[in-house]
């Protein structure tokens, strides 16, 4: 029998990007190889199948990629929470502070049905503050957000504490 594939060797860590001193976990390199990441939307769809959620909902832009694949191998649908600007019609919207200012999500007023139970995805969990105010905005668009996933978790950040949902991740660093 062949090994497990080890989806880290996939992840590329890029020095000082986008700033001095940070360490980035580079995911083109995973979504780039036909294999490893039918192996990942794989195992991360069989996790959140356990919760069986009615919707996915993705962040902009590496939760899109995430999400999108995973929708489509549990057969849910797939709505979008994005930046300011970019959706057409009228807009629930959440600030949010970040570790030097503050930026925004928005979603489309109707893009939940009441009572949905709904999954969100990023590509990576590092303080939680952006899951943590998506879970909030899904839910004044209410959803009943029933679990949050990525594929990589910076572990030491604690960021899943700051979640009062079910959180699983694929690939873990300290
Ligand atoms: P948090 O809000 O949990 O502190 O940061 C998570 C957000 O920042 C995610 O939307 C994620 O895309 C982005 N992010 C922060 N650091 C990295 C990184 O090293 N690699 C990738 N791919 N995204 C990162």
């Amino acid at each position: 029998e062949p090994a497990p594939l080890d989806l880290k060797k996939y992840i590329r860590e890029i020095p000082d990007f986008p700033k001095p001193g940070i360490l980035f976990y580079d995911i083109s390199t995973l979504i780039r190889s036909a294999e490893a990441w039918q192996v990942a939307t794989g195992r991360l769809a069989r996790l959140i199948g356990t919760w069986k959620p009615d919707l996915l909902a993705g962040i902009e832009s590496r939760g899109f990629l995430t999400a999108a694949p995973i929708a489509q191998r549990l057969g849910t649908g797939f709505t979008m929470l994005r930046k300011p600007g970019k959706l057409p019609g009228e807009t629930i919207s959440l600030k949010y502070g970040l570790e030097y200012g503050e930026d925004e999500l928005h979603i489309q007023k109707d893009a939940i049905i009441p009572g949905q139970r709904v999954v969100v995805l990023d590509d990576l969990l590092a303080t939680g503050g952006t899951l943590a105010a998506s879970v909030e905005l899904l839910r004044k668009a209410g959803a009943e957000v029933v679990g949050a996933s990525v594929l990589i978790e910076l572990t030491a950040l604690k960021g899943r504490d700051k979640l009062d949902v079910p959180v699983n991740s694929l690939i873990s660093y300290d």
